[in-house]
């Protein structure tokens, strides 16, 4: 359904393949050596090391044959699949679609008749609010939706940390809901303020995003969305991958449409609530900007995952331009905690995890949860601002 660039999920899986086939292919010659010579064992080291030739021959093939795509998702650009100046409106023919009746309704197919591609995202005009509730008429309280002519095949919870970005918030309500829509999923989108004016902290209000929105439903995956990023694709498909937590905005514009570093683990990521839990979610501990991406990084390696990553050509996403936010200055102690992430992981996250729920309100597009998540310790206040 997904074509996603399994980049270190598929090295685990090739390593554990290349390990049975070598055994497989070991086994199968020395019984054809046996034979053809007439011999009982071969053991020797001339035979050791014809297989170990043959081994190094059979890697290097593989290798070949996936470099392309392997290293590519960090080291060059991938040939463009997609026209990027051939544009769709996210709005389009999405009414098409007449609603079957509720006998006659099938699963929803493996891959959405809706689907465009390239979607055309500009920032020129910031939509009020109740033109996106006018042009998204089966969007339920709550920012809940589900399919009218097909039983959706997979549930997705949406959750955005926020405080005081309430024009990007808009333009992501006002292409998420359609973008979502085309790609017929039973969807939720989150919105998780923090109250007050201390330092911000993302990475504790998508842990609270995370209890809040298990305690509506079994979502089978966690959409974790920075509010200022939007996607380009909707080939780009809202769902976790089963085995590995997704990073999902692999291209930004920010940065070229590339990767900024290797491990880039920022913006926009997909984990399933078992892959969340598995990695005790993410850390409680970095208050103000920066640090905590890397460290849900780290995690998914200590937890024994990898990290997938959409593929350049599709996962791509605008930034809405901003400058630095009051009270989430750099967090100047993020790299000496990095150092120490393997020492705390297990108990740093959901399992520590403390707040005060203080509204939770079904808005027209959204679920609006407002928390109390306490204060930074007094000597994060005197960070510097980021540049
Ligand atoms: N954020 C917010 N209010 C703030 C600071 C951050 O809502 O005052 C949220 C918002 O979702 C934003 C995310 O945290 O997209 C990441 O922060 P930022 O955009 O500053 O990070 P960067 O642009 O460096 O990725
Ligand atoms: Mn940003």
């Amino acid at each position: 359904m997904q074509m996603i660039h399994y980049s270190s999920c598929t090295a685990a899986k090739l390593y554990s393949l290349y390990k049975a086939l070598a055994k497989a292919f070991l086994c199968q010659t020395r019984c054809l050596f046996e034979r053809m010579f007439s011999v009982r064992t071969l053991e020797g080291p001339y035979f050791c090391f014809v297989m170990a030739c043959l081994q190094l021959l059979f890697l290097l093939l593989m290798y070949q044959r996936s470099s392309s795509s392997w290293s590519g998702a960090f080291m060059e650009k991938l040939p463009d699949k997609w026209d990027y100046s051939k544009l769709h409106d996210v709005y389009f023919n999405l009414s098409f679609f007449s609603p079957a009746s509720t006998e006659d309704l099938h699963h929803c197919p493996p891959k959405s008749p809706l689907l465009v591609g390239p979607i055309r995202v500009n920032f020129h005009n910031v939509p009020n609010m109740k033109r996106i509730i006018r042009k998204n008429p089966y969007v339920q309280r709550g920012g809940l939706y589900t399919p009218r002519h097909c039983v959706a095949q997979y549930k997705t919870a949406i959750l955005v940390p926020h405080r005081n970005r309430e024009t990007h918030l808009r333009h992501l309500l006002y292409f998420l809901h359609p973008f979502l829509q085309r790609q017929q999923l039973h969807y939720r989108i989150y919105v998780i303020n923090q109250a007050g004016n201390g330092t911000f902290n993302r990475a504790k209000l998508l842990n609270i995003g995370v209890r809040e929105a298990l305690k509506d439903d079994e979502w089978d995956c966690l959409f974790l969305h920075d509010v200022d990023l939007i996607p380009e694709n909707d080939y780009n498909l809202y769902v976790c991958d089963e085995l590995c937590p997704k990073h999902v905005s692999s291209a930004m514009n920010k940065f070229n449409y590339r990767l900024p570093y290797r491990t880039f683990f920022g913006g926009v990521t997909a984990v399933t609530p078992e892959q969340y839990l598995r990695m005790n979610g993410f850390p409680n501990s970095y208050w103000g900007w920066g640090g905590e991406d890397d460290e849900i990084a780290n995690r998914v390696n200590y937890a024994g995952m990898n990290i997938v990553r959409v593929p350049l050509d599709i996962g791509r996403y605008k930034m809405i331009k901003h400058g630095p936010d009051e009270g989430n200055n750099a967090n100047e102690k993020r790299f000496d905690m990095l150092t120490k992430s393997h020492k705390y992981w297990k108990v740093d996250g959901m399992n520590s995890l403390e707040y005060k729920c203080i509204s939770k309100q079904l808005t027209s597009l959204y679920t609006n949860i407002t928390a109390d998540i306490g204060e930074a310790p007094i000597e994060d206040k005197n960070s510097v601002p980021e540049s």
